[in-house]
């Protein structure tokens, strides 16, 4: 992990070297790529990189970060664009393309290799966040979003 991320024990902004430990990151499509682009595990990727809030300004920054050689293959190459909203502009945006996301979940949920659960999950939750909310719709969007986290955890 070291060949891929500087340290940071100071403050980017303020220099300050007093900080508390902030609200760890999660798991993701980008640390998923990242991780596979650069042959490390995902999840030891991720705890290793901790988020800390600078006691003298309140920035919040993380402790590690990617070397600079590195920096623009992540952000021009592996995650150019951040795809979030995107489904309400897509000619997919509609019943039936929910539907097959959420078949190919279920699928993948019960074939042995679920190689793609993930990406199919975020699709499925991409989806419901482009969904506009109404009425008790963000009830319905919550349950179906604590279901399919449930469903997987079970496969896991
Ligand atoms: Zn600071």
């Amino acid at each position: 992990m070291t060949k891929i991320l500087d340290s940071f024990q100071r403050c980017p902004s303020c220099n300050s070297i007093q900080r508390r430990n902030s609200r760890a990151g999660y798991l993701n499509r980008y640390s998923e790529q990242i991780s596979e682009y650069f042959g490390v595990n995902e999840k030891k990727l991720n705890s290793s990189v901790g988020n800390f809030t600078c006691l003298n300004c309140r920035l919040i920054y993380k402790n590690k970060w990617f070397k600079k050689r590195y920096l623009n293959i992540v952000f021009n190459s592996i995650v150019p664009v951040h795809p979030k909203g995107w489904d309400k502009l897509s000619k997919k945006f509609n019943k039936k393309n929910f539907k097959n996301l959420i078949d190919k979940f279920i699928e993948n949920l019960n074939n042995k290799e679920n190689k793609d659960i993930n990406r199919h999950e975020r699709e499925v939750l991409s989806f419901l966040d482009s969904m506009d909310n109404k009425n008790n719709f963000l009830i319905i969007k919550n349950k179906l979003r604590v279901n399919l986290k449930k469903k997987k955890s079970r496969k896991n």
